[in-house]
């Protein structure tokens, strides 16, 4: 595909795709705007005048398309438009930063500083310095929020102008588009161009599937014509008899979404059902457009029957993008089910041009304000040091395509969550003391644990107690990267400091015992009981887990020679890539049961002879309690089909790191403070939580329930026999919950 075009021509269409650019941009240019313009137009024309495209077009092409891109579809105006004319140039021609800066102010420079980065970073190949890159592209979103929808145009237009380029180029361009590129655009409200990403991805990634979709969707765009057709002709008269100014369009689904559809719903294209939606757009007063929706809701509705469960009210909630429309699905004409969207123009703006239309309805402030906290929480979890970047992007993008739902506080404000956040998820939005300290919630008044899972519509109060801390079992539900990484960090935070607690009962400890301090015995304590590093011995003194018999029965191994000798010849000779497999398996001590992880009796099964660390399931025998069996073990198929009620969940732990939630009844006689004197028991004892506590008396009569977080059983048994103790109680009891 040769490209031949002579200069005359060539300089011409330049000329005309120039002033195609100018003609009817989103923002109202002056004349002094229209100079700027002209400016970075020639200077990009003379910086890139001996490069050309892959497909042999003058390279000029590319940043005015860029540009045009940044004026039309996203809206931003002259510093945009004027940074997109030259966003290459630095990177591809002998041009400075600084000689931007001097031609075009500070600005400019910044905005095409960034832009320059980031496609130097691009050019990595390896999937996790890519992540790393686009870690770091963020957090140019603080900085200039311009400097990624300009770098989104760019992406779009390469992805427009692919077909020239290499295959494997192809693809890996395309899915970086898929993975980076479309959820970002989805995020800042792009829309449009999030389904133009997408479906050019899924040309590039799986041009089959892709070309089969489209040609489909060809067929049958005249059906879809006449249908929407015959949808107006109902409700056109009523409509126009309210005084309504409005079009109907109809509006297809992207080919990504229908691919989508087809894979998580296991349907054939045919089967779609909403292969398009009923666009009704009006022309309203900003006062009126709320009741002008539902009056235009009542009308249709009037004709065709609605689904009650499939109505989004996103005009009272705007999405946190910004999105505001008036969704509905209705029995349209041939019985079909369709979906209709009634929007007014400023909202059919907003939703196809997403973020720089905010700029132009300025009292959408809350808005702003909104992708305002969009960004600083973005800042906060990347300006955490820990974790990898690779983990970043996927929580990042977790977040991106996560449904919202919404929350109430108790004063009645508003706040957006990811769908299937937790009561702690909301504590840990609301403040980091707040989620650290979190014991529950009230939830619509009711009480309710912190691994509650919020509903849209929910009013959410968050119970707080001063000696709460971060548990890791916390991380098991909750679903935002803000509370994740927080109560990592604290966890670190906490285990280093019982760890220094551990370290010092540790040297006292052996003082006593007559031994030294010094590495080499830490160093055999750790073998002895087969820990990793010293901070795991220090760590599980620290908490209890090793206790003064434990380090008895050590003392005891070491003064026996014989022993010694065995242990030294066996340190003498390591074998370094076993203990690295077996160290992880060693932790995994205990199995807890259920979705509450409850600590149970069990035995393992004689039939496939589970050890730690094998997946496992629980199932409870008539006679014999119950018994842990391996996954792939040749009685799990039958025993889960024949009895999948008597299976429970199973989970390895590792029970020094571990809070188990343990039921006990106490009964007794009733004395005055001895609610009070049983609490202090209870969190005296290091490292012990009340979740909850009960306590009834009649006639001098007592009962209680409590429920405890413990972190093994030693600890339990300790406390146990410290309640007993207590005047006037008679009985502690464990109870197992069903
Ligand atoms: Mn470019």
């Amino acid at each position: 595909m040769a490209y031949t075009v002579s200069m005359e021509e060539e300089n011409k269409e330049i000329a005309r795709r120039y002033k195609d650019l100018l003609k009817g941009t989103y923002q109202r240019l002056t004349v002094s705007d229209k100079k700027d313009i002209r400016k970075a137009f020639e200077f990009a024309l003379e910086a890139h005048s001996e490069q050309r495209r892959k497909t042999g077009e003058p390279y000029i092409y590319h940043p005015i398309a860029v540009a045009k891109i940044v004026a039309y579809e996203i809206g931003l105006g002259t510093k945009s438009i004027v940074a997109a004319l030259l966003h290459d140039v630095v990177e591809d021609t002998h041009y400075t930063l600084e000689d931007i800066e001097g031609e075009f102010g500070e600005t400019i420079a910044r905005i095409v500083n960034g832009l320059t980065k980031i496609s130097r970073l691009s050019k990595e190949q390896n999937a996790s310095i890519q992540a790393e890159n686009f870690r770091k592209m963020i957090l140019t979103l603080h900085d200039d929020v311009r400097v990624i929808l300009i770098k989104i145009a760019d992406r779009l237009h390469n992805m427009q102008t692919m077909d020239a380029m290499p295959e494997y180029k192809q693809q890996k361009i395309a899915s970086e588009t898929l993975y980076i590129y479309a959820p970002l655009a989805h995020r800042l409200g792009l829309y449009n161009i999030k389904t133009e990403l997408e479906d050019l991805g899924l040309k590039y990634t799986e041009p089959e599937v892709y070309n089969d979709i489209y040609s489909k969707i060809e067929d049958s765009k005249e059906e879809q014509v006449q249908y929407i057709e015959f949808f107006s002709k109902v409700i056109k008269d009523t409509l126009s008899k309210e005084g309504f100014s409005y079009t109907i369009k109809g509006r297809s689904k992207s080919i990504h979404s229908m691919r989508r559809k087809m894979r998580t719903q296991g349907v054939k294209y045919e089967e779609i059902y909403d292969k398009f939606a009923v666009r009704i757009i009006y022309e309203s007063e900003p006062s009126q457009e709320k009741f002008d929706a539902w009056k235009i809701y009542s009308i249709v509705t009037d004709h065709f029957q609605p689904n009650p469960t499939r109505l989004r009210d996103w005009i009272t909630q705007p999405k946190t993008t910004g999105y505001e429309s008036l969704h509905i699905t209705v029995m349209g004409p041939l019985g079909r089910w369709v979906e209709v969207q009634i929007r007014s123009e400023r909202m059919d703006e907003i939703a196809e041009k997403g973020y720089a239309a905010h700029y132009k309805y300025k009292n959408a402030q809350e808005k702003e304000s909104g992708l305002d906290s969009w960004l600083n929480r973005l800042r906060e979890t990347l300006e955490n040091p820990e974790g990898n970047a690779v983990d970043f992007v996927e929580n990042f993008k977790l977040n991106l395509y996560a449904e919202e739902i919404f929350i109430f506080t108790p004063k009645g404000d508003l706040k957006s969550m990811p769908k299937d956040a937790t009561a702690l998820d909301f504590a840990f939005s609301i403040h980091t003391e707040i989620g650290m300290k979190c014991r529950g919630a009230r939830v619509n008044k009711k009480l309710m644990p912190i691994n509650y899972v919020l509903k849209s519509g929910d009013q959410v109060e968050i119970i707080t107690a001063t000696q709460q801390k971060p548990k890791l079992r916390w991380l098991d539900f909750v679903v935002t990267a803000r509370a994740r990484t927080r109560i990592k960090a604290a966890l670190r935070d906490e285990q280093k400091e019982i760890a220094q607690e551990g370290k010092d009962v540790l040297v006292r400890k052996l003082r006593s015992m007559k031994f030294t301090f010094n590495e080499s015995l830490i160093n055999e304590m750790v073998a002895y009981f087969k820990l990793k590093t010293s901070l795991d011995l220090f760590f599980r003194i620290g908490n209890g887990s090793i206790e003064n018999s434990h380090l008895k029965e050590f003392a005891a191994q070491r003064s026996n020679v014989f022993v010694n000798f065995f242990k030294k010849r066996m340190r003498s000779s390591p074998d370094t890539s076993n203990i690295e497999k077996n160290v992880v398996n060693e932790n995994y001590d205990m199995l807890v049961f259920g979705n509450e992880e409850e600590q149970l009796d069990y035995t393992f099964a004689k039939c496939c002879n589970p050890i730690a660390g094998d997946k496992v399931f629980g199932f409870l025998t008539i006679n014999e309690g119950l018994k842990i069996h391996k996954h792939n073990c040749p009685n799990a198929v039958s025993l889960q089909a024949n009895y999948a009620y008597r299976v429970m969940l199973a989970k390895w732990i590792d029970s020094t790191q571990q809070d188990f939630n343990v039921f006990l009844t106490v009964s007794g006689t009733d004395k005055f403070g001895l609610v009070s004197q049983l609490t202090r028991i209870i969190s005296n004892n290091m490292h012990v939580n009340i979740q909850s506590l009960n306590i009834s008396g009649q006639d001098g009569i007592f009962d209680g329930q409590i429920t405890i977080g413990v972190k093994n059983k030693q600890q339990l048994k300790k406390l146990t026999d410290n309640i007993k103790k207590i005047d006037g109680v008679e009985t502690v009891e464990r109870i197992y919950k069903q």
